[in-house]
C-alpha cells in the first residue's frame, strides 16, 4: 500500500477559472511566485482578497500591457 501525498497543498482557488493553486504566502514562504511577475495588479492584503492562478495572472498582465499606451 502506498499513497502518494502531493508535495503541497492548494491553498487558493482561482476565482477566474477555478483551478487549486498555492500562493507561496499562505503557504509560510517569505515571497510568492506572484512576486517574479510584473506589478501589474496589487497584491490583495493577507484575507483582503482572491489571487489569480499563475495561468490566469500571466494573461491578466499580457492583456494589461497590451492596452498600456505606446511609448
Ligand atoms: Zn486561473
Amino acid at each position: 500500500m502506498s499513497q502518494c501525498l502531493p508535495v503541497e497543498t492548494p491553498t487558493n482557488v482561482c476565482p477566474a477559472c477555478g483551478a487549486a493553486f498555492t500562493c507561496g504566502m499562505n503557504a509560510g514562504a517569505d515571497s510568492c511566485w506572484c512576486a517574479s511577475l510584473p506589478p501589474v495588479f496589487a497584491v490583495p492584503e493577507a484575507g483582503a482578497g482572491q489571487c489569480y492562478c499563475p495561468g490566469c495572472l500571466k494573461a491578466k498582465i499580457a492583456e494589461a500591457e497590451g492596452l498600456r499606451p505606446q511609448g
